[in-house]
């Protein structure tokens, strides 16, 4: 069996930067850490820090006053990080600084007047992180006919924002009956969508007419793993989305002879690698890379890292 490894794949420089904060941070405060939400969305990632004692929390209120609370990957709103003063905690952030820069986009909106159009996902901690910048200026859209209902009239100020995980195809179509509709609508300078998305739905699109079937490593919960699994889908071919080996299922191999596996940009290497190692040794899996592109971004960590005590 031929297996295609798509590349790039797995982390970004987002995901890679909050993981390292947060070791960094056990490794200087010791257990008693807390994080708002998953880290990133990924079960591997989750369960290996829940191991080390940090426990993750859906409220500052779960927190015991004093603690250090560090932000996920995905943001958060102002009311959250009020609640995090008013609880005194020390506070760490680990949002990915893309996500940051579409925050910092909607409050600059949001000060000129404008009234937002997000597209995203209900109920995505991004999402919801995004809109809190200014609830009262936004309206979250997810498909074309979200925007057929929308109340503005063609002379109100309008500007759209985008959730960074999405796929480019269907935000391009809602992005095109936004201007439709209201041809006065403000976009950002720059694409919403993330390089990491971007690239990792770019180089499945590219393979995806060479095999039979598509196996995505990520969490059912990462909205960019889901992507590239529903772009299997599109393409008329069985897709997967698996967190890890124990997943894979034989029957799903039976006369398949061509596979593409790629991993969303939570999912750790190791479990590309396990997966790998599985196909060869029981489907006779070839395995070969095909690189579509390089990345070369890299955050640094968050300052305030510095000021927590050692152990
Ligand atoms: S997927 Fe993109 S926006 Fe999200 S953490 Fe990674 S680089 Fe940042």
């Amino acid at each position: 069996m031929e297996v295609l490894l798509a590349s790039p794949r797995g982390f970004c420089a987002g995901v890679n930067m909050a993981i390292e904060c947060l070791d960094e941070a056990v490794r200087r405060v010791g257990s008693g850490i807390y994080v708002y939400h998953e880290i990133v969305h990924n079960q591997y990632i989750v369960e290996r820090f829940t191991k080390q004692g940090v426990t993750f929390v859906d409220s500052p209120d779960e927190v015991p006053e004093g603690s250090v609370l560090l932000f996920s990957a995905h943001g958060v709103s102002p009311e959250i990080r009020k609640a995090a003063r008013d609880r005194r905690l020390q506070t760490v952030d680990a949002t990915c600084p893309l996500v940051t820069k579409v925050h910092l986009e909607a409050i600059r909106f949001a000060r000129e007047g404008y009234h937002i159009i997000l597209i995203g996902h209900e109920g995505h901690d991004e999402v919801i992180g995004t809109m809190g910048e200014a609830p009262e200026s936004t309206t979250l859209v997810e498909s074309p006919e979200d925007v057929e209902r929308l109340p503005f009239s063609e002379s109100d100020k309008l500007a759209c924002l985008t959730q960074t995980t999405l796929s480019v195809d269907e935000a391009s179509a809602v992005i095109s009956a936004l201007r439709r509709r209201y041809p006065q609508v403000e976009m950002p300078k720059k694409e919403d969508i993330c390089y990491a998305t971007t690239n990792r739905q770019q180089t499945v699109k590219e393979l995806v007419g060479q095999v039979q079937l598509l196996l995505v490593l990520g969490s059912q919960n990462s909205s960019n793993s889901r992507r590239l699994a529903e772009i299997g889908e599109t393409h008329g071919i069985a897709a997967y989305l698996i967190d890890g080996v124990d997943e894979l299922q034989a029957d799903w191999f039976a006369g398949v002879e061509s596979v593409l596996v790629t991993a969303g940009a939570s999912a750790p290497e190791i479990l590309v690698q396990e997966v790998l190692q599985r196909l060869e040794q029981d489907f006779g899996g070839k395995v070969t890379e095909h690189r579509l592109s390089e990345e070369h971004v890299h955050f640094n960590l968050p300052r305030e890292l510095q000021q927590l005590g050692q152990r």
